[in-house]
């Protein structure tokens, strides 16, 4: 992903990848995108991601909807992962985005205890001690126990939301 740059809210982008923004908006944005590699590149992400969930959403057999919403939130809260991630935010921001994003598919209870089983077999504490260097192995714990308790496409959608977002030390 791209570095957190260009001014452009998370919900900017959303709106921008499902053709939301108003016409002049969208507009400066598109010239915006075409010159600049980071915004390009943060564009086809989520233009692939979006494609993905959608496929996804198909095999969850979601109700219509449910499912434009759910997409939505998904994509959200990638471009808000990748925002936090490269502008050195907390790994706190990571962890309720995709606690968000899990909720909706597998209940509350599931999802506390998926966080905080992954959080553990990283060697956090708990699930708000997840540190920096554990973002990696914690998003694959997760979908790992994801897999298990709520069946392989919820751990795909996941893995689509967080997928290629790396919290780095020292940023
Ligand atoms: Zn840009």
């Amino acid at each position: 992903m791209s570095r957190f740059a260009h001014e452009y809210s998370a919900e900017q982008w959303v709106d921008f990848v499902e053709g939301m923004l108003d016409r002049e908006a969208s507009a400066l944005m598109r010239d915006h995108i075409t010159g600049c590699d980071q915004c390009r590149l943060t564009y086809e992400d989520l233009v692939l991601s979006r494609s993905h969930l959608e496929q996804l959403s198909l095999r969850l057999s979601f109700i219509s909807a449910e499912a434009s919403e759910r997409i939505h939130n998904a994509v959200l809260a990638r471009i808000r992962m990748a925002q936090a991630a490269s502008a050195g935010e907390s790994i706190t921001v990571g962890v309720n985005q995709l606690r968000s994003i899990i909720e909706p598919l597998c209940g509350q209870a599931t999802t506390e205890r998926a966080i905080l089983s992954a959080a553990l077999s990283c060697g956090a504490a708990n699930s708000d001690q997840v540190e920096t260097r554990q973002w990696m192995p914690f998003v694959g714990q997760l979908g790992t126990i994801v897999d298990t308790l709520c069946g392989a496409s919820v751990a795909q959608w996941i893995w689509e939301t967080a997928r290629d977002i790396h919290w780095e030390e020292g940023l």
